[in-house]
């Protein structure tokens, strides 16, 4: 009989997800991590990097719209936006369908993620070909440092907080997006989950250090299936824009355009977060 191939991520010391595995696709360490992309029957193809699940095709709608759609339901005119990570294409995918967007600066650390991206994940990766893209190959804490003033929308679409993606969850980073966004920009970034306890310190600091950098700070969430406990959390940091009260649901809906997760009335219930989690966040903040 056939032996079965198996996909398993620890959540936590004593509770893994598995996937079956039907076929891999890609198995590679790029100079700075372990990439692999598989099928599986449920999931369809699932990246990861470092063992750990960046996506998968049956799920990655929820995340790639509620990073993308939330802070430009709120913010009245993007037009210059900075994409942190992301390698995957699934959040440049969804701002490419903003028409007043004029250039995306997308700093990738890592090519290897967008190649195999680009030729395994096609509906993931499906706006490399567009005209605003500026693609810059590069640490994300080290480009964020030379700009002041320039972007209204900064998205930090990042790995976990180890290995490369650890710099961009620190304090200097944060405070460098603050200085390279506009006095009205928005920032939003992945927050990690509240569940599991090691995740959950994550999400604490994340919250820490962005109100000790940013006027105003919202936390809101999503149903990931495929993330550690599939609940998961969106950062929201902005010197002027208040995710609820300047959210505009008629100006975002005149766009026609269909999201399969994000709505309006999603926008309003994803702020309001289980007294656990408020709990949590604030108990770091002074
Ligand atoms: N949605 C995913 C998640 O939360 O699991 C994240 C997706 S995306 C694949 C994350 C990307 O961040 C990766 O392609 C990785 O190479 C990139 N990355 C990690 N550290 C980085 C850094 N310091 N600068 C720029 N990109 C970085």
């Amino acid at each position: 009989m056939a032996k079965e191939l198996w996909f398993a991520e620890y959540h936590d010391d004593n509770t893994r997800l598995g996937m079956r595995v039907t076929r891999e696709l890609v198995a590679m360490q790029s100079e700075f991590q372990a990439i692999e992309i598989f099928e599986t029957p449920t999931f369809g193809r699932v990246l990861t990097l470092d063992g750990l699940v960046m996506l998968t095709e049956k799920d990655e709608f929820i995340y790639h719209d509620m990073i993308i759609h939330v802070p430009m339901a709120v913010h009245p005119k993007v037009q210059n936006v900075l994409l942190i990570g992301g390698g995957d294409g699934g959040s440049l995918r969804e701002l490419c369908r903003y028409p007043e967007i004029e250039q995306i600066d997308m700093v990738e650390i890592d090519s290897e993620v967008v190649n195999q991206c680009r030729r395994f994940l096609p509906q993931v990766a499906a706006a490399y070909d567009d005209p605003r893209l500026n693609l810059i190959f590069a640490d994300g804490l080290k480009f964020v440092r030379h700009n002041t003033d320039k972007y209204d929308l900064i998205v930090i679409d990042s790995t976990d907080p180890f290995g490369p993606g650890e710099s961009l969850f620190t304090k200097e980073f944060y405070g460098n997006c603050h200085r390279a966004l506009r006095a009205d920009g928005i920032l939003v970034n992945q927050h990690e989950s509240p569940y599991y306890p090691a995740d959950a310190e994550e999400a604490r600091l994340i919250y820490q250090r962005l109100t000790a950098t940013f006027p105003l700070v919202r936390v809101y969430q999503a149903h990931i299936p495929c993330y550690p406990s599939g609940h998961w959390l969106f950062g929201f940091a902005s010197k002027r824009w208040d995710p609820l009260q300047d959210f505009d649901a008629e100006r975002w809906n005149a766009r026609g355009l269909y999201t399969r997760y994000y709505n309006t009335d999603l926008h309003t219930g994803c702020f309001q977060l289980p007294t656990y989690v408020k709990e949590l966040l604030e108990s770091g903040v002074e």
